[in-house]
């Protein structure tokens, strides 16, 4: 029997009776774009976020793009990320006209490490972008006090943080503007695109408003240069059939992220490590071993899904040869020793063991 790297039908299927009547709901409407379930959807997710304000948009890419644009930031500006995340990070500065420095991971959490981003920050530097990679929140306390003492924004990338908390707050609530992915695969996910920016920021909300539709907060009046970035009344009625489940999905991950902690105690592979005062949500389990190629194709013979976040460097994609790069090691090494582990909300104890028992097999 084999046990894929993510089921997002089984994921669905636990939601049925709720997607089917909020399309339903839809349908009946006759309304497909910016209307009362994307409304509704902001109102409930800003609720969950602990924010004022939430804008939703077409994907997290732009959420993260339009961002930098209402705060200002394009040409000549410089904007922090990590050197070890998604590239969708490094693309949202790239798409802005901005220029993305990179500051190397923790090599234990994976996330950026904030005693190495005063180094990197010079006078064109506007922004630090942290993202709380494989649903572990980044260490917000350290990164916003390097920013206030530097006059600069931070925003999240949450899109694989939905529902994580550091210090006891939620992720999407803990800088200035958080971008949120509802990608499918996500620990929120939509049946298609989707993505939101949560924000205490009153003027910021409201520029994102009008940046979202053309720029226009009175029809055919456009004040700016807008983008067309919205999110279907659909896909806004089926984020929320899935919200009231979502910290019940978080905690069945958490449940089975202990699964594998101790199951796999001892092996000499690394486990992931929480940051203190983090509270994730297990996006992805993801552990790191000298013997990757050996644990794919034991996994693979196994039939149990396996993938790697990420094979390839931001810093070392095509997209980005064009420019020169400082030695980035740390996350060069994550590059070629990651694994991720199947994990979903519908995992046993019994899958997690058969996996486990399929490494230690491997290692040993
Ligand atoms: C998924 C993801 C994004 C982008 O989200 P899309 O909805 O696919 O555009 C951005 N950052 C990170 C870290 C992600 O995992």
């Amino acid at each position: 029997m084999s046990l894929p790297f993510l089921d997002l039908k089984r994921v669905n299927a636990a939601h049925d009776e709720a997607i089917r009547a909020a399309v339903n709901r839809v349908l009946d409407s006759g309304w497909y774009i910016l209307g009362d379930e994307c409304a509704a959807f902001e109102r409930e997710y800003a609720a969950y976020c602990e924010v004022k304000h939430c804008i939703a948009v077409a994907n997290g890419l732009d959420a993260l793009h339009l961002i930098l644009r209402a705060y200002g930031i394009g040409a000549g500006d410089e904007v922090i990320v990590p050197s070890n995340t998604f590239i969708a990070t490094w693309l949202a500065v790239s798409q802005a006209g901005a220029t993305p420095v990179p500051v190397e991971p923790n090599a234990a959490t994976h996330n950026i490490d904030p005693a190495l981003i005063e180094a990197s920050i010079t006078s064109r530097t506007k922004a630090i972008m942290p993202v709380h990679l494989y649903g572990q929140p980044a260490e917000m306390t350290a990164i916003m006090d390097i920013a206030r003492r530097h006059g600069l924004k931070v925003i999240e990338d949450a899109a694989q943080a939905h529902g994580a908390r550091f210090q006891g707050r939620r992720t999407g609530g803990l800088a200035d503007a958080a971008g949120f992915s509802f990608y499918p695969g996500k620990n929120l996910g939509a049946l298609g695109d989707g993505g939101a920016i949560t924000t205490n920021d009153d003027a910021l909300a409201a520029k994102l408003r009008m940046l979202r539709n053309y720029g226009a907060s009175i029809k055919y009046h456009h004040e700016m240069a807008g983008v067309n970035s919205r999110l279907d009344e659909i896909q806004a009625a089926m984020l929320r059939a899935k919200l009231p489940a979502l910290d019940a999905e978080n905690e069945a991950r958490r449940r089975v992220a202990g699964f594998y902690l101790d199951a796999l105690r001892g092996l000499p592979l690394d486990l992931p490590v929480v940051a203190g005062g983090a509270e994730p949500v297990w996006h992805l389990f993801v552990i790191g071993t000298d013997r990757r190629a050996d644990l794919q194709a034991a996994l693979t013979q196994a039939q149990i899904g396996h993938l790697v976040h990420y094979p390839i460097a931001c810093h070392r994609q095509q997209a980005y040869a064009d420019q020169t790069w400082p030695a980035l090691p740390i996350a060069e090494r994550l590059a070629e020793r990651v694994l991720s582990l199947p994990i979903a909300p519908y995992m046993t104890a019994d899958d997690v063991g058969r996996v486990a028992a399929v490494i230690r097999a491997t290692l040993s």
